[in-house]
């Protein structure tokens, strides 16, 4: 059954903007069709179409469920901003794989720039959440300087530095945790230094193998060991 993303649900679910048109003109939906609406809060709301105007329709609430479909285990990913589409890539992979959300940081390999693309974030991890079932999108929050990303760590229950010059630590007790976060860093890596200001401010460092992993493969790898290790 075709999902949609609304504000809020009450009896009713509206769907409008984007969600309308794609309903109205894309799947040329009528009265009388059945849809799952979802709004972010860990339910699926079977519904029922009984208006349809012109630029808003209505979907009655018929059931709901809960969800079995979100991660248990929390996991946050912070990632040094790369190159090019390759943020949109890893918004709609993260979301599969349940990353609940992506902080993009500056440092000084970064070479891309921080981009005011919210909006589109937005709307990729929301196509995203619908695709694959989970009921509240991935959330890319704004770009942070490496000093603030640091600031952060003390948040988390464990944070996995991925460091290609690590010497072979594990995600091993990734299952003790419910509330993770992964640091990855940009096509350049990091410098020594701020290797050793991540690793001072609390952060386990983690190996992903012997080989150099793209920037956008890394986090995918890290992801899916803990989501495998905490049966997420
Ligand atoms: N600075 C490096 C590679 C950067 S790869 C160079 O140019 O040689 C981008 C990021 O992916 C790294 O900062 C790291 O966080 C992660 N990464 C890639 N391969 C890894 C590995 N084998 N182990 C741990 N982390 C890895």
């Amino acid at each position: 059954m075709r999902r949609f993303f609304v504000e809020n649900i009450s009896d009713y679910a509206i769907l409008k903007g984007d969600e309308f048109e794609h309903f109205k003109k894309v799947l040329r939906g009528k009265i009388g069709d059945k849809i799952i609406c979802i709004c972010g809060d860990g339910k699926e709301y079977l519904c029922e179409v009984d208006t349809i105007e012109s630029s808003f329709a209505k979907a009655r609430v018929l059931e709901v469920e809960n969800s079995d479909k979100d991660s248990k285990v929390k996991i946050t990913v912070f990632m040094g901003i790369p190159k090019g589409d390759k943020m949109e890539f890893l918004i709609e992979k993260l979301s599969e794989l349940g990353v609940s959300s992506i902080i993009p940081f500056e440092s000084s390999f970064t070479i891309a720039k921080p981009k005011n693309k919210q909006e589109r974030y937005r709307k990729i991890a929301i196509e995203a959440c619908k695709q694959c079932g989970r009921t509240t999108p991935l959330n890319v929050l704004e770009c942070l300087s490496f000093k603030d990303m640091l600031k952060l760590i003390k948040n988390y229950d464990v944070v996995y530095f991925a460091y290609e010059q690590a010497d072979g630590g594990t995600f091993n007790d990734a299952k003790s945790y419910k509330n993770i976060a992964v640091i990855v860093g940009a096509e350049g890596g990091f410098s020594e230094e701020e290797s050793k200001l991540i690793v001072e401010a609390g952060a386990k460092t983690v190996s992903l193998g012997k080989r150099i992993l793209r920037c956008e493969t890394a986090p995918l790898y890290a992801v899916s060991v803990i989501n495998y290790l905490t049966n997420n």
